[in-house]
């Protein structure tokens, strides 16, 4: 039984490292309910990503890793750190608010390891990056104080939503009262000079845009009171996201159907620190208790690599200053996306 799990976690491992990613057009990958089962083990564990943090701050000299605080259960949460130049716009990329969520970590730590690489280095002189991976560690390994029996995934584990304690982090950002949502806050918000931020989702594996499955949807914040200067940031951040992304033959990205709480990062964040943010929800969970939302492993290859798609294209972006220049226009004719069924997230 051991043995067997080590294999599937090699196997994994060779699977997010190899490249190039699969490209296989949007709704290729089979969702739950068809021929395959979900195996969660070909994702990163949570020590797993610990290590690999490590081993990447011990090869790269300008990456700083940190601890901002520790999960309900106990575990170090991590901020990742590129700052050159204080000078610098900083941009942050937050993943795994909800534990279930996690192919958005997977195409982070692509992306880590991609920064440490001689390519990166004109672009990290010019922007700061900042980096939370797997802010619902507790979630993301099922270890949580309720019962997750009618989960679909198989596999090692299974991987929740909510943090241990049961509660959404991502309609905590007002009040702050899960340990989670206040180390992101306290150590990162309040601590650093931050220009932009993408908030990195799944959503349901339904969702369609002009007739055609999504791979993934975006939105700036939609509260009344975010600063006009602020949202048109945002609108030109999602003007990255989008080019990079929708050109690239695979993707495929609809608007974001989301409310004006200000309990959502999306919302809240921009409001109470001024800051240009944009949620990037991604087609399918890597679990949950509700079959259709949760996407066959197939879907994997793409979806990592949409993840490391945007990062790479927001960062250059940023640090070539051509963000400032992106016609935001795209926006009032991108199409909501629709649902086959009735979904919640963000
Ligand atoms: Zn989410």
């Amino acid at each position: 039984m051991k043995k067997a799990m080590i294999s599937l976690v090699a196997a994994g491992a060779l699977v997010l490292s190899a490249a190039p990613l699969q490209a296989d057009a949007v709704g290729n990958g089979p969702n739950y309910g068809g021929n395959e089962t979900i195996n969660t083990s070909i994702l990163h564990t949570y020590s797993e990503m610990a290590s690999y943090l490590q081993k990447q701050e011990a090869k790269q000299k300008d990456m700083e890793l940190e601890v901002i605080g520790q999960s309900v259960k106990g575990r170090d949460l991590y901020l990742v750190k590129y700052m050159k130049n204080p000078e610098n716009p900083t941009i942050l990329f937050l993943t795994q608010q909800h534990g279930n969520e996690q192919l958005t970590t997977e195409g982070a730590l692509e992306f880590i390891k991609h920064l440490g690489t001689g390519k990166m280095k004109g672009v990290t002189d010019n922007v700061n990056i900042l980096i939370v991976p797997m802010l619902n560690p507790d979630g993301a390994m099922g270890d949580v104080d309720f019962s997750l029996d009618d989960y679909v995934a198989s596999g090692d584990r299974h991987l929740t939503r909510y943090n241990a304690l049961g509660i959404d982090l991502n309609r905590d950002h007002v009040t702050k009262i899960q340990p989670e949502t206040q180390a992101l806050h306290f150590n990162v918000m309040q601590k650093y000079d931050i220009d932009y931020m993408i908030d990195l989702h799944h959503q349901g594996a339904r969702s369609e845009r002009d007739g055609e499955l999504v791979s993934g949807s975006i939105l700036y914040p939609t509260t009344p009171n975010v600063d006009p200067d602020v949202l048109e940031g945002s609108k030109k951040l999602g003007a990255v996201v989008f080019d990079a992304v929708d050109s690239t033959g695979w993707g495929h990205l609809g608007k974001y159907v989301g409310g004006t709480a200000e309990t959502i990062s999306r919302n809240g964040i921009a409001v109470e620190y001024g800051i240009s943010t944009l949620l990037f929800e991604m087609r399918g969970m890597s679990d949950h208790e509700y079959e259709p939302y949760v996407l066959g492993q197939k879907s994997n290859g793409y979806l990592i690599k949409q993840t490391i798609t945007t990062l790479d294209a927001t960062v250059r972006a940023i640090a070539d200053g051509s963000i400032e220049s992106k016609d935001t226009s795209f926006w009032d004719t991108l199409a909501e996306q629709s649902t086959r069924q009735s979904e919640e997230d963000e």
